[in-house]
């Protein structure tokens, strides 16, 4: 039986997408390009994804898993002879346990939809990030996906209590434990968490939930130097005892994207500071959180640490801030972005703006740049806008301008996007090769056709 006969038989006829329909499909964020692949599969629930594994296993077809498309590192391509197995069909949330605080999901449920249903009950999914409408909770656990409230709440890592995997072979391995202490053996969840679908396929997960925080207090703040945002984010975080939950910088040119035309986004404060930060804290007492807040905020305009600031004096407030930071998309506008995702240390982390800043104009001419980041996890976002006409001959030497210097000090060259295809050749530049060599051990001990999202990672 031929690749469509099977697959269709296996998923039903609606379910299952030849090459041209696949065609149509958009490759996802931030990209101009539509899908590829041989056909792409939407099973409804875990026995269809062993299925159609158990058949492409047999028959050596990869297979691609496809979440909510919101990936900036390529992971999601699929070469023409591969099939794409999206989750897109297995939206249940199965059960919410308000005295456990756990969530049982399939893996195709949008974080959105997770953190909504959630606040009914009075409790918190504090992942956060700009792709929450889009971004499943699937993709979210295979990408160890970060954004905005690590600072508080860990990556999504820490928020992951059990999960359901398919493996290579069509074999389904429960492990939804809902215990937030399991030291029983070794702790399988995380051989899948951040393994970018080369592992094996989560189809269901057991989550972390948390007490709602019932007060947000905000403020976007102006700074003189970089110096001054290192001293505020200890001086906050010391200050707010436990209640800060994102601190987030931004270099001036990223401001001006966001608050100027095209962009919707009006200035909370003005327009000629070098550095902004976005400080978000949350808690469960509005008259002593808000007393705090504006203290803290208070001892930091007197001592000079910080030159200006609006804080937030309602919902509202609180929502169009994060508009700005989340407004990420104003970057497609005029030409095509080379978007980076970095760790590196807070002390490091102005110098090699300055010299990134200070070198990009002779290697590569006519650019745009914006660096932005969630400081308190020592990420930043990099992203060079280049000429259309440019990008495949700029690429390669904006890339050795950000990771050469990350190497002296095993920076990350992704601190939570993932490696896919993007990073793929300078995975080296963080990890040393006993590690590397113990990845491709793991990969060919649960993969050993390696027909999961093959050419990924390593
Ligand atoms: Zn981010």
């Amino acid at each position: 039986m031929n690749l469509t006969e099977s697959l269709r038989r296996i998923v039903g006829d609606t379910a299952f997408l030849g090459a041209a329909d696949v065609a149509t499909r958009s490759a996802g964020c931030l990209r101009p390009d539509n899908l590829q692949a041989a056909a792409l599969v939407r099973p409804a629930n875990t026995d269809e994804v062993s299925q159609v594994m158990r058949w492409c296993f047999e028959n050596n077809i990869g297979v691609v898993t496809h979440g909510g498309l919101t990936g900036l590192v390529h992971g999601g391509d699929a070469k023409p002879d591969e099939i794409i197995l999206s989750l897109e069909r297995m939206r249940a949330i199965e059960d919410i346990d308000p005295m456990q605080r756990t969530a049982t999901v399939q893996a195709g449920v949008v974080l959105q939809t997770l953190q909504e249903a959630v606040e009914q009950h009075d409790l918190a999914f504090p992942l956060d990030l700009g792709a929450r409408g889009s971004a499943t909770l699937g993709g979210n656990a295979a990408t160890n996906a970060g954004g905005n409230r690590v600072i508080r709440y860990g990556m999504t890592r820490e928020m992951v209590l059990g999960i359901e995997v398919v493996m290579a072979d069509g074999t389904i391995v429960s492990s939804l434990n809902h215990l937030i202490k399991n030291n029983a053996g070794y702790d399988l969840k995380h051989l899948f968490i951040g393994s970018e679908g080369t592992l094996g396929i989560i189809t269901r997960l057991v989550l972390r939930l948390r007490e709602k925080p019932t007060t947000t207090n905000m403020a976007f703040v102006g700074l003189d130097s970089f110096t001054a945002v290192a001293g505020f984010l200890k001086h906050m975080d010391r200050t707010l005892g436990g209640t800060l939950s994102a601190f987030e910088v931004m270099w001036q040119s990223f401001y001006h994207l966001v608050t100027m035309a095209p962009a919707r986004g009006q200035p909370p404060i003005a327009q000629d500071y070098p550095y902004y930060v976005l400080v978000e804290s949350q808690g469960a007492d509005r008259e002593l959180d808000t007393r705090r807040f504006n203290s803290a905020m208070e001892a930091a305009l007197e001592s000079g640490l910080i030159v200006d600031a609006a804080i937030s004096q309602s919902d509202a407030d609180c929502h169009a801030f994060w508009s700005l930071r989340d407004d990420v998309e104003q970057v497609m506008h005029g030409g095509l972005p080379v978007v980076f995702d970095i760790s590196l240390p807070i002390s490091e982390m102005d110098n090699f703006a300055d010299n990134f800043r200070a070198a990009l104009p002779a290697a590569i001419g006519e650019h745009k740049l914006w660096i932005f980041g969630h400081l308190g996890d020592g990420n930043l976002h990099v992203i060079v806008q280049v000429r259309p006409q440019d990008y495949m001959a700029s690429r390669p030497k904006i890339e050795a301008l950000v990771y050469s210097p990350l190497a002296a000090f095993r920076g990350s060259v992704s601190a939570e996007h993932g490696i896919g295809l993007e990073k793929k050749a300078y995975l080296k530049v963080s990890r040393g090769e006993t590690e590397i060599a113990l990845m491709r051990t793991l990969k060919s001990a649960l993969d050993p056709k390696g027909i999961l999202n093959s050419g990924k990672i390593l």
